[in-house]
């Protein structure tokens, strides 16, 4: 066994605190990957606090990993030590079924098996996440990572960037496509980033005033208060495509009518309670109400390769483990800007 520092929540209602455990020996194909980076996602924040229920504690969150390879099995074909990787939000999924054949393991029939709050397909023993020293994961689910990139701004890619990519690029967006983004958070500000890439014009939505001039930085061509009535307005029945970011309950009918026929509006926040949608916002003009999840690892490579091309990272404030009950408090006041990233070499100052 392979000991591990890390972070953990020992329950639902308890901060985060030193936790140490086990990860297994490398099976022939599994990596041993030394974390170095580690994003802060809001998923991290909803698990931690069981919002989606069965959470297993306790619970060593983090599913942002950027890390080097340190040790591989013997049937390991792609990575040797020493290399930079990544894992996102999957560890393993059964390989078998139509989704996984197509490379969209999200859509696992038998469910993908989570970096964290899930049980291993082989062993069924808890997983645990990226705020940890060490962490073993087959090669198939493990991600190259550009030499051109920042590591530490590179590692909200792996969930916040291919959960953004995904829908932009399965409902086509590119040059003359209208697109707007709601919440300038960790996912909204990778949606700003990817979007503008792809060539559409985008409106950035945000309840927060200190962050319009970023966003304008950011990527968007316009940026809209959303309890501004009268500039919502505007934007009546004109958009092709919104990507709904908000990670809290709010009012969904307001954006579907900035929708024009036959345009989609795509959720990817999750909050606990379910929204509540007026069919009149969906059936005036045909409109469509979807969602996203993640993406599988082929195209999270593919992200990761255009986000070299194009030299699109995360824009990033770099905390230690220590800090990370302040940065969950910050991200739930929507004060992040826009990913908290924690340096793993901050773990040796207690747990190490
Ligand atoms: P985040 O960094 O905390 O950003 C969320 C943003 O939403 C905030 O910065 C804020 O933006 C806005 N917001 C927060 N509370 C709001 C409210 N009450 N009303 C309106 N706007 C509000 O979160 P994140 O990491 O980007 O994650 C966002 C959501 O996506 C979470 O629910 C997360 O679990 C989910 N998620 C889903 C997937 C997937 O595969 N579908 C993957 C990862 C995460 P402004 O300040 O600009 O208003
Ligand atoms: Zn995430
Ligand atoms: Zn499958």
């Amino acid at each position: 066994m392979i000991p591990a520092s890390s972070y953990a929540a020992p329950d639902a209602r308890a901060p985060l605190g030193p936790y140490h455990f086990q990860r297994r020996d490398p099976r022939p194909s599994d990596v041993v990957i030394q974390i170095l980076w580690c994003g802060v996602c809001h998923s991290d924040i909803h698990q931690v606090r069981d919002e989606w229920g069965r959470g297993e504690f306790p619970m060593v969150p983090g599913h942002e990993i950027v890390g080097r390879v340190i040790d591989a099995g013997h049937d390991v074909k792609k990575f040797s030590p020493g290399q930079l990787v990544g894992v996102g939000c999957m560890v393993d999924s059964c390989r078998e079924c139509p989704s996984c054949r197509e490379g969209l393991e999200q859509f696992c029939e038998k469910g993908f098996t989570g970096t964290y709050a899930s049980k291993d397909r082989q062993d069924g023993t808890p997983t645990q996440g990226g705020y940890s020293s060490v962490i073993v994961v087959d090669e198939a689910f493990v991600l190259r990572i550009p030499d051109n990139l920042e590591p530490a701004a590179v590692a909200p890619l792996l969930c916040a960037g291919i959960t953004t990519y995904s829908p932009l690029r399965h409902w086509k967006i590119g040059p003359g496509s209208k697109v707007g983004v709601v919440g300038l958070g960790g996912l909204g500000h990778m949606a700003l980033k990817l979007a503008h890439a792809f060539g559409a014009q985008v409106v950035q939505f945000t309840t927060s005033p200190s962050k319009k001039d970023d966003a304008m930085r950011l990527g968007a061509d316009i940026v809209v208060m959303s309890n501004d009535k009268a500039a919502m307005k505007e934007h009546a029945s004109t958009f092709d495509f919104i990507l709904d970011t908000v990670s809290a309950p709010h009012d969904l009918n307001a954006y579907l009518q900035l929708l024009k026929r036959d345009g989609t509006m795509t959720l990817l926040g999750l909050p606990d309670t379910p929204p509540t949608v007026h069919g009149g916002a969906l059936l005036f003009g045909r409109r469509q109400l979807a969602g996203s999840l993640i993406g599988g690892i082929a195209e999270t490579q593919e992200m990761l390769d255009f986000c070299a091309d194009h030299g699109i990272v995360s824009d990033i404030e770099v905390i230690a483990i220590q800090d990370i009950n302040q940065a969950y408090e910050r991200m739930l006041r929507s004060d992040v800007k826009y990913r908290f990233v924690i340096d793993m070499a901050s773990l040796s100052k207690d747990t190490r």
